[in-house]
């Protein structure tokens, strides 16, 4: 409904008094919790005459006439009161948000009257973070510059509404300390490709100047998305609610119980959300020892968040590099991962946890190396932030495989010692091929592993090393045909005595992962029991 500049400035008087201009409230969530973390105060005129108006209705009205001082103090004051109705209901919820604009900053006693309504209603600042517009800080310097710090001072925070809608002000940022960057919804209205290019630089600039980051007019599951895929922390949208006003918001809020985060949870999770997620090497940014000169960086970080509570952990975040290196290591599914961690059964898992605790309680960057499906890999590890039940950790995972030629010749020299000290002989065969390649051997057995003829190399083992009476269930256990099948956990494994000792060897074929063809890893271990 069209109503006239002269029938909004009658009207206002009589509509503040009566309580017919009151603010809906619209949640703001933390993108990774889908946790309200804030909430915004919007204006709305509930007229018993003209109906519901809209700020776009009544707004411009009000700041040509000199009337939107009153309106932005009604709707804080009424801020202030929901937030005290909130505590004394015991949901408490520690951030409002209120607009102001350009106006209230012409009036002399603005601060005065903002901290008053506070006072009031026994609201800490820290509560309250006051929305301003570019604008306000271009065309109004000097009262902007005086207010910004007896704000900041009297422990308020500001945070800019519309980034990027108007003049950007690049410079302005670095000569105050926001707390928050609203991104406009219009980069969203067209959520075109070469949109979403500007949006990411710009999370990411507002992190390296140490601003958290919000984007409004989310509406849909996509957008959602990709503005977690870019790092920024905290959204607000249809997507998730319209404002509502406070009956229905205290409804939502009963409906959904513990929708909203602590106070404990939000510094946790402000102190990750300074986390750059778009750096390549997003550890470096705690230590420059910790770069992994990554030969695969144009593809992304190799980073995952990952958050243990008492003895469990959950992914909070993997990257795409991430995922594609647990592959490697045989990891498909997260949950696999997981999983492994609560039971904790294996030594794997307990070295891991180990790794886990020293970096919570060193706060620095903690690795770790390890063998699976015969890849090198190494893992480092930071704790982000924490709580006294949970704590944030940032992991990277680099694997080696043997065209990585990154090891030293030390690191080389311990692995191998150690192969050696466990093994008798180690040969990689290839059925298909019916070849072997003969890794190492300490049994002085030089016939049976040549580059060529497998099957005639195992039937000669049979004969002249393995003692008679296992010879049959020797032949069947390297039977080749059936081999893929049997290899379905990832190994076979027997024990067969041998001919001149008459002690047991342990034998296992592997599955090599990642190899273009089949391919199995035949080792020999001796066994330290003579009568198994
Ligand atoms: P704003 O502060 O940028 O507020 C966001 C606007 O986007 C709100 O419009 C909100 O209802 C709307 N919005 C939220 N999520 C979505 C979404 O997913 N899609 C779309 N299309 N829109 C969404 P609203 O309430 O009409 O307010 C418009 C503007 O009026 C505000 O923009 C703010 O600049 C101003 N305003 C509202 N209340 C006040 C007030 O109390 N004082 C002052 N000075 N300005 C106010
Ligand atoms: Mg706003
Ligand atoms: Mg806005």
């Amino acid at each position: 409904m069209a109503v006239s500049e002269d029938c909004i400035v009658k009207k206002f008087p009589e509509a503040i008094e009566r309580g017919y201009i009151v603010p809906f409230f619209q949640p703001v969530f933390r993108t990774f919790t889908e946790k309200i973390c804030s909430i915004e105060a919007l204006a709305r005129w509930m007229d018993p005459d003209m109906g519901m108006l809209s700020p776009a209705d009544f707004i411009p009205a009000l700041e040509k006439n000199g009337l939107i001082y009153e309106l932005d103090m009604s709707i804080l004051r009424q801020t202030c009161a929901f937030y005290r109705k909130l505590i004394e209901r015991e949901t408490p919820i520690h951030s409002f948000s209120v607009n102001l604009s350009r106006g209230d900053f012409k009036e002399k006693d603005m601060y005065e009257r903002i901290t008053g309504i506070l006072k009031e209603y026994d609201v800490p600042t820290s509560a309250i973070k006051l929305e301003i517009t570019e604008g306000v800080m271009l065309q109004e310097v000097e009262s902007f510059r005086r207010l910004f710090s007896l704000f900041n001072e009297a422990g308020f925070t500001i945070w800019i509404d519309d980034f990027g809608s108007g003049y950007s002000s690049l410079n302005m940022l670095q000569n105050y300390n926001f707390d928050f960057m609203k991104f406009d919804m219009l980069f969203l209205k067209d959520f075109s490709a070469k949109n979403r290019q500007v949006l990411a630089p710009m999370i990411f600039m507002a992190q390296n100047l140490g601003i958290h980051t919000l984007a409004e007019g989310v509406e849909t599951e996509e957008q959602m998305k990709f503005l977690r895929s870019i790092g920024c922390e905290t959204l607000q949208g249809y997507y998730y609610s319209k404002p509502l006003s406070e009956d229905a918001f205290i409804k939502y809020l009963d409906d959904h119980p513990g929708l909203y985060e602590t106070y404990e949870e939000k510094i946790y999770w402000e102190k990750i959300g300074r986390f750059n997620f778009q750096r390549t090497n997003p550890l470096d940014t705690f230590s420059a020892e910790i770069d992994f000169d990554d030969e695969d960086s144009d593809k992304g970080a190799s980073l995952a968040l990952v958050e243990f509570s008492g003895e469990e952990g959950r992914f909070v975040y993997v990257s795409e590099v991430f995922k594609d290196r647990l592959k490697e290591l045989g990891y498909d599914h997260l949950e696999e991962l997981e999983d492994g961690f609560k039971k904790k059964k294996s030594n794997r898992y307990l070295t891991l946890y180990r790794l886990v605790t020293n970096t919570i309680a060193s706060g620095a960057v903690q690795e770790l190396d390890y063998i699976r499906n015969g890849v090198y890999y190494k893992v480092r590890a930071r704790c982000l932030a924490k709580t006294s039940k949970k704590a944030m950790l940032a992991m990277q995972l680099r694997t080696f495989d043997a065209e990585t030629e990154v090891r030293t010749a030390g690191e080389m020299i311990k692995y191998s010692n150690a192969l050696f000290a466990t093994y008798d002989l180690v040969t990689a065969i290839y059925p298909e091929r019916d070849a072997s390649d003969r890794l190492y051997s300490t049994l002085g057995i030089q016939t049976y592993a040549s580059l060529t003829d497998l099957r005639k190399s195992i039937k000669n083992f049979c004969e002249n090393e393995v003692a008679e009476e296992d010879r049959e269930k020797y032949m069947a256990f390297m039977n080749l045909d059936t081999l893929d099948e049997r290899c379905a956990p990832g190994y076979v494994q027997g024990f067969f005595r041998m001919q001149a000792t008459g002690n047991y060897k342990s034998i296992r074929l592997s599955r090599i992962a990642n190899d273009t063809e089949k391919s199995y890893l035949y080792t020999i271990q001796a066994v330290p029991d003579k009568s198994l």
